[in-house]
């Protein structure tokens, strides 16, 4: 079967190994551009937000390289992402596409509808569930070596010394990581990557501002979304720090308990699940204050309820713990320029804040 699923960030390579690992042909959608949005904008109902019309357009892509079945997640909570699966197929069978979509949903929830999706995965090519349980856990390490390796490049890059060289070494990283079959190869990959990171020619006189990124995770997850807003940081020389990573998300979301302390954290602003990411947006900030972070940017689809009830909580943690909060709305009326001309803004603003700080300890 030709299986398809969304392209976010880098996760695309953990879930083709998966696929192909249980004997299907994997379609990778393409990376995210302006011609998915094109497209996705096009068949997409106007009040859509960004997500679903950058997934629509990635699936129409794939659809055009073969696609016969369409894999993605649900979601729970008062937001729309619960109803993104049943709408996309409904519009592509109004496009006349005859193409399949397994929307699975967390297996704690619904145990008995995730194992019969799984199921329909494994019946054609008579894959077993102890064989399966094998690959899935080959594909979740692959998955955590790509989070643990990009989230050091966020590390690094301010520091690096000739521009544009942890970017160069990150993607030299990911076909490595792709290439890597069995479980020995995806360690010494691992350990490969993190040893050429560390050759980085660094500047460690540099004293970075640390800034932490919340929002909506396919916002946050996807670089074409978000205008590579991490990268553009870290070449401004900012250390940024996410807490959304795919494998975490999907761990956090599997449990009936997911995310308690991220929870406990926004306790005093907001008590109640909004859907989508809004509660992590004000339970990480808090986070972020209490750490020493110099400011927060918050990633929000245009029209997204949770993160815009998100925002009109953060103006108080803001002032209650003294963080700036810097919120980004894209739709695809968003542009790279007048995003990197606010960023710009919102750090020269954070350094003079520091400065003023230490001038007065002194
Ligand atoms: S979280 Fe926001 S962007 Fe994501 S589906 Fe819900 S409303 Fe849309």
């Amino acid at each position: 079967m030709k299986i398809t699923f969304p392209y976010m960030g880098t996760s695309h390579i953990a879930f083709k190994y998966l696929i192909e690992s249980l004997g299907h042909q994997a379609i990778v959608p393409p990376k995210p551009s302006k011609r998915t949005l094109s497209l996705g904008t096009q068949h997409s109902p106007e009040f859509a937000c960004l997500p679903f019309k950058l997934l629509m357009g990635n699936y129409l892509e794939a659809i055009e390289q073969g696609a016969e079945l369409i894999i993605t997640s649900g979601g729970i909570g008062p937001c729309r992402a619960g109803y993104y699966g049943v709408l996309h197929q409904k519009l592509l069978e109004d496009m006349g596409y005859p193409t399949r979509m397994l929307v699975f949903e967390s297996p704690f929830r619904y145990p008995l509808d995730f194992f019969k999706k799984v199921k329909a995965v494994l019946a054609p090519n008579k894959i077993g569930w102890l064989e399966f349980l094998g690959h899935y856990k080959r594909a979740w390490r692959k998955l955590q070596i790509l989070d643990e390796v990009e989230a050091a490049t966020y590390d690094l890059r301010p520091f690096e010394v000739h521009k544009g060289e942890t970017t160069k070494i990150f993607n030299h990283c990911l076909t490595l990581i792709d290439d890597a079959a069995a479980r020995d190869e995806m360690e010494q990959v691992r350990e490969e990557s993190l040893v050429l990171l560390r050759g980085i020619a660094l500047d460690r006189s540099r004293k970075p501002l640390k800034i932490g990124i919340i929002g909506e995770i396919y916002v946050v997850l996807e670089p074409f979304a978000n205008f590579d807003l991490q990268v553009t940081l870290g070449e401004m020389g900012v250390i940024t720090q996410r807490t959304i990573y795919l494998a975490g998300w999907a761990k956090e979301n599997s449990s009936w308990d997911g995310e308690k302390e991220v929870k406990e954290a926004a306790k005093p602003y907001l008590k109640e699940m909004i859907g989508g990411h809004g509660i992590n947006s004000v339970g990480d900030t808090v986070h972020y204050a209490r750490r020493g972070f110099h400011g927060v940017v918050q990633l929000a689809p245009f029209t997204c309820i949770p993160e815009i009830v998100a925002k009109g909580i953060l103006n108080k943690v803001s002032q209650d713990m003294a963080i700036p909060v810097m919120t980004v709305f894209l739709d695809e009326q968003t542009g790279k320029a007048g995003v990197q001309t606010r960023l710009e803004a919102f750090v020269d603003l954070l350094a003079q804040k520091r400065e003023r700080m230490e001038e007065m300890a002194i």
